[in-house]
């Protein structure tokens, strides 16, 4: 059994908790805490250099944005350009992921920004509902295909991976 670490980055309320709840539980985890994710924020302002330690251990790397919320699109790119400084360079596996899909009435971010960052970045673009489940089992497949090429293919053993959210 392989064992691979993921990191899912992404600003505040984007939904990474919600992904890999439904991912690992396949459930959906509706209430919200504000008074919650504004401590975790806290806790990870203060040990900001936590997150560089987060990523040199991550062997892949989920990056999410809201697409209702046009600020999350863009807090994204400091932070996929934080991978790129602490894996020095190296291509890493990779995916750009625009959450809330469900929300179609509110989009901010359309299909087309998504998919010409994800281009700019040579990475797999997939637009989510952690709500309905939509594409959530494709995300983490393609992270793990990533992860498998990039561990040189050797056969079909099982693999499975844990996850830090950030
Ligand atoms: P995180 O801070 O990135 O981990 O975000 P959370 O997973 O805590 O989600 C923030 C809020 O967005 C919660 O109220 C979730 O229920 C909600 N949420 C997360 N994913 C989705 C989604 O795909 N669709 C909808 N409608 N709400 C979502």
């Amino acid at each position: 059994m392989r064992e691979y670490k993921v990191v899912v980055l992404g600003s505040g309320g984007v939904g990474k908790s919600a992904l890999t709840v439904q991912f690992v539980t396949g459930s959906f985890i509706e209430k919200y805490d504000p008074t919650i994710e504004d401590f975790y924020r806290k806790e990870i302002e203060q040990f900001a250099s936590m997150r560089d330690l987060y990523i040199k251990n991550g062997q892949g790397f989920i990056l999410v944005y809201s697409l209702v919320n046009q600020q999350s699109f863009q807090d994204i790119k400091p932070m996929r350009d934080q991978i790129i400084r602490v894996k020095r360079y190296e291509r890493v596996p990779m995916i750009l992921v625009g959450n809330k899909v469900d929300l179609e009435g509110e989009r901010e971010v359309s299909f087309g920004e998504g998919k010409a960052l994800a281009e700019e970045w040579s990475c797999p673009f997939l637009e989510t509902s952690a709500k309905n489940k939509a594409s959530v089992d494709e995300l983490f497949a393609e992270i793990v295909r990533q992860m498998n090429y990039a561990a040189q293919p050797n056969g079909d053993d099982q693999c499975c991976s844990s996850c830090v959210i950030l």
